[in-house]
């Protein structure tokens, strides 16, 4: 098949072909870019990306990469906290409308009138929010500096955390913090991993270990689980897409239940092949980071749509509230 033909057709969003990723690849050297996936995007882009991983790792190979252009293959947060920190960069996303129920959970207006109600308030966002949200944070978190980002705030003062009410829930657990409000957002795809399925499917493989994102509706049940002695505490594992990975590597586990987003399980099983990792829910797929298709990478590399912008205000003001939040902590891979 030429090359010419390749481009005429829609490429199969499950397997695009050699082709296919041949020409991703020799556009995107024709337009200096390099290409990020995130770690829940289909295995096809995530096998043609220059690299894979959750978004705070992405946005900061974003800022250091030596190419102009940056290619985010991923939800729109994310190709904005790349813009935030590689501002002088054309930052692309195939396709953006790819947003997250989890980001969209709170405006910006929202927050206003939340911090309006506690005015001594430190603010703290996790990374799943928009860039006029972030501006209006103190300090932003992932899911593996969560805990340590809270600790490092005055105990006397009160924290408004969001927009992931299951990720709140954890911290208020491990901080013992009572001064916290939490937001009741929720993401559409890690809420519908609930503690039924877990319970269903720990009970099937009773040997396996469970890998659970703390965004996840079900980590209070795994956590309630494993202390009701249900599931041994030592099988259970909260852990950031990144902390997964590591996880895998090390681990001499033979079966492993992964509560998260079904893209992760590409690279799980790219990491450990010896283990056979299982979906908690093979249904959890999230519906606006498959709007990343083989088609909508072709047409970014081709037009070099769609372009994120962003007004330098806010760039700037978010720009600080993520800075902190690497000044207080390893981020680690976190993030989602
Ligand atoms: S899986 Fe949930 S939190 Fe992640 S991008 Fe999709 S909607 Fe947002």
């Amino acid at each position: 098949m030429t090359t010419a033909a390749v481009i005429d057709q829609v490429p199969d969003a499950n397997d695009p072909g050699p082709e296919w990723a041949a020409e991703v690849r020799r556009l995107a050297t024709l337009r200096g870019a390099t290409l990020l996936a995130h770690n829940y995007q289909l295995p096809a882009i995530q096998d043609v990306a220059d690299h894979v991983g959750d978004s705070l790792a992405l946005s900061r190979i974003a800022a250091s990469a030596p190419e102009d252009t940056i290619v985010f293959c991923g939800v729109h947060f994310m190709a904005e906290t790349a813009k935030i920190l590689a501002p002088d960069k054309t930052v692309l996303i195939p396709d953006a409308r790819a947003g997250c129920s989890l980001a969209d959970s709170i405006t910006a207006d929202e927050l206003r009138e939340w911090k309006a109600d506690h005015p001594d308030a430190v603010v703290v966002s996790y990374v799943n929010t928009t860039a006029e949200v972030k501006a209006l944070t103190d300090i932003c978190c992932t899911s593996s500096n969560a805990v340590e980002v809270v600790e490092s705030i005055d105990p006397d003062r009160t924290v408004l955390f969001l927009p992931d009410q299951f990720l709140g829930a954890h911290v208020k657990r491990e901080t013992g913090r009572t001064n916290m409000h939490i937001w009741a957002g929720e993401c559409h795809v890690h809420a519908g991993i609930n503690g039924d399925e877990l319970t269903d499917q720990a009970n099937a493989h009773p040997d396996a270990d469970l890998y659970v994102h703390p965004e996840c509706g079900c980590a209070t049940s795994a956590l309630y689980l494993a202390g009701e002695g249900a599931v041994p505490a030592d099988r259970v594992h909260i852990l950031s897409t990144g902390g997964m990975l590591d996880t895998a590597r090390a681990s001499g586990a033979r079966e492993v239940l992964v509560a998260t987003e079904i893209g992760m399980l590409h690279q799980l099983r790219k990491a450990a092949p010896q283990i056979d990792f299982q979906a908690v829910n093979p249904k959890a797929s999230c519906k606006y980071m498959k709007m990343i298709t083989p088609e909508a990478l072709l047409r970014c590399l081709r037009d070099g749509t769609d372009e994120v912008h962003l007004e330098r205000s806010v760039a700037d003001a978010a720009r600080a509230s993520v800075e902190r939040m690497i000044a207080i902590g390893s981020p680690g891979g976190g993030g989602e």
